[in-house]
């Protein structure tokens, strides 16, 4: 996982070695190198340049601290401004009493469908009574998928002939069944298109509108990078989304949209996936994904 801005930023920190401080010569030179390995693991360009901004001001001001090298300090304050670059509210937010309902949003092929199973799981091993609903009523398999899904974590489905309903009636009967069933969360599983486009925001709006989630989670694709920020940007402008949630983390990815995801639209990421089994579902910690990026 991000081989490149790992081996980018080792070899930015290599400015530093051997000389005996941090001069302003050796900063311009590492952060010519920091700006290089953030673009090119598809951190969005304003991203890399304020980032870059922040690191030199911080290591201009530093103060000389005998007991470290100088390229050890600029770990350090790179690793605090990646940190920083991420921070948000990570915790999901789960009522106390009655019941609480979350609603899944996300284009086609990112995770959405699995990602419910998996923070289904996740409730239920943390002593909640999930429920799955089944609203993708574009994706023929989806319902199907759902049920599947289901079986495995053990926790119930509602679903309805989608020839029959619509997402919006789903949802509501969904709620209103899992109320009765005395459940305490409601996953809303809602539909994806490949890309973004009018009538699919408009089906999540009148979702958002007519069943009023608690909280609205926006599932993407870490491999696709700024494709994913981008997408992000725009369901937040559709939806004011609550949180994200990275999939594909273990694949082949660059790291871009963990970076830049929460800078470019004030969403923080909540969870990430981290493998297609129903476990492979890991809260969100900003200092281990830091730790994770500087390797
Ligand atoms: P949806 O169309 O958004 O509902 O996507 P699905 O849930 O059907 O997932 C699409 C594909 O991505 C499936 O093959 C999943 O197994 C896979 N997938 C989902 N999350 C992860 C993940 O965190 N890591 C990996 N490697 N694959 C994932």
């Amino acid at each position: 996982m991000f081989e490149g801005i790992t081996e980018g930023l080792t070899n930015a920190f290599s400015a530093f070695r051997g000389s005996g401080k941090i001069t302003e010569a050796n900063i311009r030179d590492g952060m010519k190198q920091v700006r290089t390995a953030l673009l090119e693991a598809d951190v969005a360009f304003d991203v890399a340049q304020d980032f870059v901004k922040q690191v030199t001001e911080q290591a201009i001001g530093a103060e000389v601290l005998k007991s470290l090298r100088p390229d050890q300090q600029i770990v350090g304050i790179v690793n605090q401004c990646l940190i920083d670059l991420m921070a948000g509210d990570h915790q999901l937010a789960i009522k106390r009493d009655g019941i609480t309902v979350i609603m899944m949003c996300g284009l086609q092929g990112s995770g959405k469908t699995t990602t419910c199973g998996k923070l289904a799981k996740m409730l239920k091993e943390d002593g909640k009574s999930p429920f799955l609903v089944a609203a993708d009523l574009q994706r023929p398999a989806a319902i199907e998928q759902l049920k599947v899904i289901g079986d495995q974590v053990g926790c119930p489905v509602y679903h309805e002939d989608p020839a029959k309903s619509d997402p919006v009636q789903v949802c509501r009967n969904g709620v209103k069944q899992a109320k009765a069933s005395g459940a305490t969360v409601v996953i809303l599983d809602t539909a994806g298109r490949l890309g973004i486009d009018d009538e699919l925001m408009k089906e999540l709006q009148r979702i958002d509108n007519r069943v009023a989630p608690d909280t609205c989670l926006f599932v993407c694709d870490a491999m696709t990078g700024q494709d994913a920020v981008n997408s992000a940007r725009a369901f937040n402008e559709a939806l004011e989304l609550d949180g994200v949630i990275l999939t594909k983390l273990d694949g082949d990815t660059r790291g871009g949209a963990a970076l830049s995801v929460k800078a470019v639209t004030g969403v923080p990421i909540k969870y990430v996936g981290v493998g297609e089994q129903l476990d492979r579902l890991e809260q969100f910690h900003p200092d281990r994904m830091a730790g994770r990026i500087l390797g």
